[in-house]
């Protein structure tokens, strides 16, 4: 059967490897597996959102609440604007899917980093949108103000702090780089990793309601799948113009997240303790592996997230490295697909970090 032509193009996205499957290909067992893969919360999630989710199972019976009034309502009361102004998705990659399906079709235009987030080109393709790419590693707002004029693209994704490099921009550069671009082209701020960025410093944080009102054509996205602790939920938004967000509204299947996930991703907003907790830990922690890296003599890239990308030179190779480790129970994420010859690291708990050091030293002795 013949499918889309544009469908030959696409990679489906590899996704982190899950620990079940490491338990099948490997036979180590789901105890002595740490995964350090996805950028997934350490330290699981508010001990408040288990609770709440344990009292709204007698609610499974019914469809979610599609108007999801509630955590509408709570993101626009984190963010001073209003519950019009949101939209949730089934992960923020969800909107991603929707933005870029209400702008772009085939023969279109996207613009994006060099290395950045998959799903972008993906969604893309799907459509059967042309991808540019900046040729600089991290974000060089002038660069993608240069392709801005010669290639007008229909949608531009800024992803701050980046993943899979975790550099970030400060939000002056994204003020300036917003007033410069026509109303017609949708630029998106992806920030999955923001709560972390802000902890490092303050002038990466973005103020959402302020380039909402001045920008029409803007949409900011978050999730609740890394500092939150959520990644199982599948819950992310973005938050725009109210008529940005209506057009999206169009795209978007009715009851897209669960009763369940609502709840959790309430709740867990609520929770602020929690994620300074996971935030103050993460960085705490992110000093050991600037300190471990120094003493190896590898490269990182100074990072503003809740992963550590590592660099090698000619002595090492990224998949061996990443096949060894997993051999070992011990999950990351090979870049090679992304950048010659680099790693991505989750930052885990200090138990799991001083295990993934202690293999990794002996693998690049060895
Ligand atoms: C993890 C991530 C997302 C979205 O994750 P969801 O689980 O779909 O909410 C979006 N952008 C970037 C850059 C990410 O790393």
């Amino acid at each position: 059967m013949n499918f889309n032509k544009h469908l030959e193009d696409i990679k489906t996205y590899e996704a982190g490897k899950p620990i079940e499957l490491v338990v099948r290909e490997y036979g180590i067992e789901p105890k002595d597996i740490i995964k350090l893969a996805s950028n997934e919360n350490p330290c699981g999630c508010s001990p408040k959102v288990m609770d709440a989710v344990g009292t709204i199972l007698s609610k499974m019976a019914l469809y979610p609440d599609d108007s999801m009034i509630n955590l509408k309502a709570s993101l626009a009361a984190r963010y001073s604007v209003e519950s019009q102004n949101v939209i949730i998705g089934s992960g923020s990659d969800q909107v991603i899917e929707f933005l870029i399906h209400a702008k772009a079709h085939a023969g279109s235009k996207i613009l994006m980093n060099s290395i950045t987030f998959a799903m972008y080109e993906i969604y893309s393709k799907h459509v059967g949108a042309q991808v540019i790419r900046t040729t600089s590693q991290e974000h060089n707002m002038d660069e993608f103000y240069k392709l801005y004029l010669e290639e007008k693209p229909e949608i531009i994704f800024i992803c701050t702090p980046n993943n899979p490099t975790g550099d970030a921009l400060d939000a002056q550069k994204i003020y300036d780089f917003l007033a410069k671009i026509d109303n017609d082209t949708l630029v998106v701020v992806d920030a999955a990793y923001m709560e972390y960025a802000l902890y490092k410093d303050a002038k990466k944080g973005i103020n959402v309601k302020e380039l909402i009102q001045k920008h029409s054509n803007v949409i900011y996205l978050g999730t609740f799948s890394k500092a939150y602790g959520l990644g199982g939920m599948r819950v992310g938004y973005g938050v725009a113009d109210a008529k940005v967000i209506k057009e999206l509204s169009k795209l978007r299947p009715p009851f897209n997240i669960t009763t369940l996930s609502l709840e959790a991703a309430t709740v867990a907003l609520s929770d602020e303790e929690f994620v300074q907790k996971s935030v103050a830990l993460n960085l705490e922690q992110m000093k050991r592996y600037e300190e471990f890296a120094k003493e190896q003599k590898i490269d990182i890239i100074n990072s503003y997230t809740n992963f550590v990308t590592f660099c090698f030179d000619s002595r090492f190779n990224s998949s061996k490295i990443a096949t060894a480790l997993l051999q070992k129970g011990m999950i990351v994420r090979d870049l090679s697909s992304y950048q010659k010859n680099a790693i991505r690291v989750t930052v885990g708990t200090h138990e799991q970090n001083s295990r993934f050091f202690e293999l990794f030293k002996i693998l690049l002795q060895s």
